[in-house]
């Protein structure tokens, strides 16, 4: 299997440290407000990879962090600018009410959209003793100094800062000239970032040796990654703007800390457009989990949508796109239901070649998760299959190609469980006997086919993609 290295920049064979079995970690949600769509195809990236990680027989120890230490003062929540929720002010809630208030709607959303559970969320206001720990090494290390109650990661000490961005020492320097404030003063280097902080006016504080303060974000996933996967892990990934400066200081930090490499392979998610337009309160277009279900759409077609596109590809999404993922889900569906009444019959005359098509769907996941290439094998499949059926495939040949379809479907999480769709055979019958008598426009016995549909307790509706069916 080839993926794409941020940090090398190349696309190179991906194998874990311990032989099946894959330690990643997923940069998760700061929680204080809602995760937008463009957020939640960054979680469903992390989701397919794990997914298809399993496919594969492969164990996965995921864990996905909430950064919930807020960087808010009592100031911004009488503000209530931008990241605080509206009705947590009026609600009087404490900065950690908020935090978990967003928490559960994350851990609902990620539910929502069937989204595997990780080993773990580690909570950052629940390692602050991790934290603590790492920030003490690098001073005993020389890395990282104290100006009063604030700790700084001197970049200058460690020589590979930069590797995974390419932004230089001297390129960041020379872009921070004339920039002021009380941080920017007692950095040694304009690089330079916080490991621990004080202000008496941050909400969120906790003893430390250098005094009561709070941690600075990127040190939570250094200390928090290291603690639960070891101190080298297989896979890391986030969205296109962790890259730096976070991921670029947790390499930094966890570095210099334990003096060994840090994570083999970084993966990032591009950001998506919403009808061509970036993702922003400002522009009103962000888009919630609840908004998409409001709107009627399923999970499995919501996920469709999600993980359509390779995540290596800026994508611009809109609910057209809702729309199209809809009717081709439709067909997939259509298919396995097909394939469901095939397998109940005899074995016919059709035949599949299921070793192709799945080849060929390995073949594109392998090839750095190309999910657009996988997502047209099934397609293809499908079109092989529906010929196959035509023809009569049936018995056991329908039983694995049904199984096949569950399984690649799997990967992507598109398909609803199939109890939930199980059709009577008969009602089927009925209803492909409708159809039949409406292209010969024998409109008599097709109202007599819908009664008798009607009179076993179920409807049948023509949609433009095919028929579906519907308990009464
Ligand atoms: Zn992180």
């Amino acid at each position: 299997m080839k993926l794409h290295n941020t940090l090398t920049h190349k696309t190179e064979e991906f194998a874990p440290i311990e032989d099946r079995h894959v330690r990643m970690y997923n940069c998760g949600p700061t929680v204080y407000g809602d995760q937008h769509i463009g957020n939640y195809r960054t979680f469903a990236f992390a989701d397919i990879l794990r997914r298809y990680f399993e496919y594969k027989g492969w164990k996965v120890t995921q864990i996905i962090n909430i950064t919930d230490v807020g960087h808010l003062t009592q100031d911004d929540i009488d503000s209530g600018e931008d990241k605080i929720d509206v009705m947590a002010r009026k609600m009087g809630w404490t900065a950690i009410q908020v935090a978990e208030h967003f928490m559960k709607r994350f851990y609902e959303d990620r539910k929502t959209l069937l989204m595997r559970e990780p080993a773990r969320f580690t909570r950052a206001t629940e390692h602050i003793p991790q934290m603590i720990a790492m920030i003490q090494k690098l001073l005993d290390r020389g890395v990282a100094y104290q100006v009063g109650g604030n700790v700084y990661f001197d970049v200058s000490k460690f020589p590979g800062y930069g590797k995974l961005s390419g932004n230089t020492l001297d390129a960041i320097k020379a872009g921070e000239s004339g920039r002021v404030g009380d941080e920017v003063k007692e950095k040694r280097h304009p690089a330079d970032f916080a490991l621990w902080k004080t202000d008496a006016k941050h909400l969120m504080q906790w003893d430390a040796p250098w005094g009561r303060g709070f941690p600075g974000w990127h040190i939570e996933c250094s200390a928090m990654s290291t603690a639960y996967l070891g101190d080298t892990f297989d896979l890391h990934t986030g969205g296109e703007d962790n890259i730096f400066p976070h991921h670029e200081a947790e390499i930094a930090q966890a570095e210099a800390a334990t003096g060994k490499p840090f994570v083999k392979m970084w993966m990032h998610a591009r950001h998506m457009l919403w009808d061509g337009k970036k993702i922003s309160k400002s522009l009103g277009n962000v888009i919630l989990v609840e908004d998409m279900i409001k709107k009627g759409y399923t999970p499995q077609e919501i996920r469709y949508v999600l993980v359509s596109t390779r995540y290596s590809q800026r994508v611009n999404f809109s609910w057209q796109s809702f729309e199209d993922a809809r009717k081709a889900l439709g067909y997939i569906v259509e298919f396995r239901r097909r394939l469901q009444d095939e397998a109940k019959k005899p074995a016919g005359a059709g035949t599949l070649d299921l070793e192709k098509h799945r080849l060929e769907f390995e073949a594109r996941m392998d090839d750095d998760l190309d999910v657009a290439g996988a997502i047209g094998v099934l397609q293809s499949f499908r079109n092989d299959g529906n010929r196959a059926i035509d023809q009569g495939l049936g018995g056991d040949a329908a039983k694995k190609a049904l199984e096949l379809l569950e399984r690649l479907g799997d990967v992507f999480g598109i398909l609803a469980p199939a109890t939930e769709e199980a059709v009577p055979a008969e009602i089927v019958a009925l209803a492909n006997a409708r159809l039949e008598a409406r292209k010969r426009k024998d409109f008599k016995a097709a109202d007599e086919a819908r009664d008798k549909i009607k009179s076993l307790g179920w409807a049948v509706e023509d949609t433009k993609d095919g028929m579906k069916y519907k308990k009464l």
